[in-house]
């Protein structure tokens, strides 16, 4: 149904990007062969075949698409690739797919996923399997050409349900904390479950970044608000021509239907004291 619509809609997608190109900014999770459906989850063959369509198109880091925006108009779409949570698979599956085309990532680690002390409670407990990069890996990841390290907290919380003093930690140690394991400054920060409010935004801006993304669907011109710059989720069932309509933005505002509900649920939610993490994942 979303993808008949998705359809009906790509005319009017094409005609906007012809008119007033932007930087789409794809958001993944993991690349790995799970017995079943996760949101979060592309295959590698998926992803190599993503991949290889994405290489058609003007494919930037992070840091150029923000360059980019910052001079004004851009002239014709362009994309850049986002990974939350520091897996491990990006190591071992996503990077080497990354590099046979050529194409730049920045990956947002949470630090204490890579100090092994916390991990992403959607997996739960996967045995023996470790589920994230550690520091030595983040380092790896750091100096191989194309790939940035960026900050996605250091517990991954719901931001605007903690304290001012444990909100401004997670934003600002974070960056303190990535910049000294890879010695490289982090310009970029990604919101948990894309949640933020005022506070979250300012102390954003405070901890010195330079941009930060959410999980608002779309695609970012030279007015996007750099602090909370949108993203396309990229999933499984993303075949080539889904693929095609999603690059094009053709989902975009069914998408952004579908975000404006689940936000007010949120904030329905977020009234109630006993709103936990867990219930505000995806
Ligand atoms: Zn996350």
């Amino acid at each position: 149904m979303r993808r008949l619509l998705a359809t009906a809609l790509l005319p009017y997608a094409k005609l906007r990007n012809a008119l007033s190109p932007g930087l789409r900014i794809l958001m993944y999770h993991r690349v790995a062969r799970l017995p079943a459906y996760d949101q979060l989850t592309v295959s590698p063959e998926r992803f190599e075949r993503q991949m290889q369509q994405l290489a058609a198109h003007k494919v930037v880091s992070l840091e150029e698409g923000l360059r980019t925006l910052r001079a004004g108009p851009l002239r014709e779409p362009m994309f850049a690739v986002t990974f939350d949570d520091g897996y491990l698979d990006n190591l071992t599956a996503a990077a080497p797919i990354l590099e046979r085309h050529r194409i730049p990532a920045t990956i947002f680690v949470t630090t204490q996923f890579c100090d092994k002390a916390l991990s992403h409670p959607r997996y739960g407990d996967i045995g023996e399997q470790r589920l994230h990069l550690d520091w030595d890996e983040v380092r790896r990841l750091a100096r191989t050409p194309g790939i940035s390290i960026g900050s996605h907290t250091r517990t991954h919380p719901y931001l605007p349900t903690i304290s001012d003093s444990l909100a401004q930690q997670e934003i600002e140690l974070s960056r303190a904390e990535i910049a000294a394991q890879i010695q490289a400054p982090v310009p970029f920060f990604c919101y948990p479950s894309g949640d933020l409010g005022p506070r979250e935004l300012a102390l954003v801006r405070q901890a010195g970044y330079a941009a930060a993304v959410s999980v608002a669907p779309g695609v970012n011109h030279a007015n996007a608000d750099l602090f909370q710059l949108r993203r396309t989720e990229i999933t499984d069932r993303d075949d080539e021509a889904q693929f095609r309509l999603k690059l094009a933005g053709a989902f975009d505002p069914i998408h952004q239907l579908l975000h404006a509900r689940r936000t007010r649920r949120f904030a329905q939610k977020h009234l109630k004291p006993s709103t936990s993490y867990e219930a505000t994942k995806l």
